[in-house]
């Protein structure tokens, strides 16, 4: 699966990176940048679930 963020939405709260540096980083703009391109992992794909429901914006999704 693959974590997608819509940057458009997105307005660098930083709940996705400071819970969950597995999967995101800070970029130097401030936006997160997502660390794996495809995740199958069952615990990553948790913590994608977790990301998503905390994300204030709604930006980040889960694709197959
Ligand atoms: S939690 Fe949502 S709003 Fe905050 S930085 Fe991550 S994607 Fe952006």
């Amino acid at each position: 699966m693959k974590v997608k963020i819509d940057l458009e939405k997105c307005y660098k709260a930083g709940e996705c990176y400071y819970n969950h540096p597995e999967l995101f980083k800070m970029g130097e703009d401030g936006f997160p940048v997502v660390l794996h391109e495809e995740i199958s992992d069952e615990s990553l794909i948790k913590h994608a679930n977790e990301a998503i429901e905390v994300c204030p914006a709604v930006a980040i999704s889960l694709e197959d």
